[in-house]
């Protein structure tokens, strides 16, 4: 496929740029000050800020182009919506890692059996967002007023713990990205199953595992 890819030059996009390029796809990037150029390409991916994405997404959407979008700490509504009325497709998801998505669905299992919860997510001090996306569609999955807690520091990635505790005992279940070249399975799924997808917004790379 032809993909634009919005942020293709920051530290998730330039590892995932790498993955799309190896399984053949050709990949157009497009950085801050470019035009927002993506006529002729089969989807636009957006890995870049909370204040850019907004842009980017209505861009593409203006010129008939499908989008999906992993940048996290934004309201993807409008823009469903104006997607759905254009007959296009938003998909985003606040993690593309597969085995952040499996811990997200354990915990929503363990959290029918046991419902109090709380989760640790720890990223690296760049992250701009906090709490982050994963931590808060987790917290949404648990139900309650599952209480967050973000950590930034220098030589994390991305990791998350959630701390299921009653009566004399406790369970973590907890996921670490040690590269970021893991959130590339989720990009690579989207861009396969993108042209399934209903017209407006889907949320969540759960919607796509089966
Ligand atoms: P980053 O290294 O700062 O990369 C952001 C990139 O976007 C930079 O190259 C930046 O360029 C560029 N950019 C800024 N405004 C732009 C615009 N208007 N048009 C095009 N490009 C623009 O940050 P990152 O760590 O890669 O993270 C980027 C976003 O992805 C964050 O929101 C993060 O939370 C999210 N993320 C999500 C997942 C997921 O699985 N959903 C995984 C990793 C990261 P300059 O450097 O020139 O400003």
């Amino acid at each position: 496929m032809k993909v634009a890819f919005f942020g293709a030059d920051g530290k998730a996009g330039s590892a995932i740029v790498r993955r799309l390029e190896a399984a053949g796809h050709e990949v157009r990037g497009i950085e801050l000050g470019d035009e927002p150029a993506v006529e002729g390409c089969d989807a636009a991916v957006d890995f870049t800020t909370p204040e850019a994405v907004p842009g980017n997404v209505r861009a593409a959407l203006d010129q008939g182009v499908s989008c999906i979008v992993g940048t996290t700490g934004w309201d993807p509504d409008e823009l469903g919506a104006f997607a759905a009325q254009q007959g296009l497709r938003l998909f985003v998801a606040p993690n593309f890692s597969i085995g952040a998505v499996l811990m997200m669905r354990f915990a929503r299992e363990a959290a029918a059996h046991m419902p109090r919860a709380e989760i640790i997510e720890l990223h690296n001090e760049a992250k701009k967002d906090a709490p982050s996306g994963t931590a808060r569609a987790t917290a949404d999955l648990i139900g309650g007023s599952t209480a967050i807690h973000s950590v930034r520091l220098p030589g994390l990635v991305a990791h998350q713990e959630v701390i299921f505790g009653s009566e004399g005992q406790l369970l973590t279940i907890r996921h670490d990205t040690t590269g970021r070249e893991s959130f590339a399975d989720g990009v690579l799924l989207a861009l396969e199953k993108l042209p399934e997808l209903p017209p407006g917004l889907t949320f969540g790379l759960e919607t796509l595992i089966s």
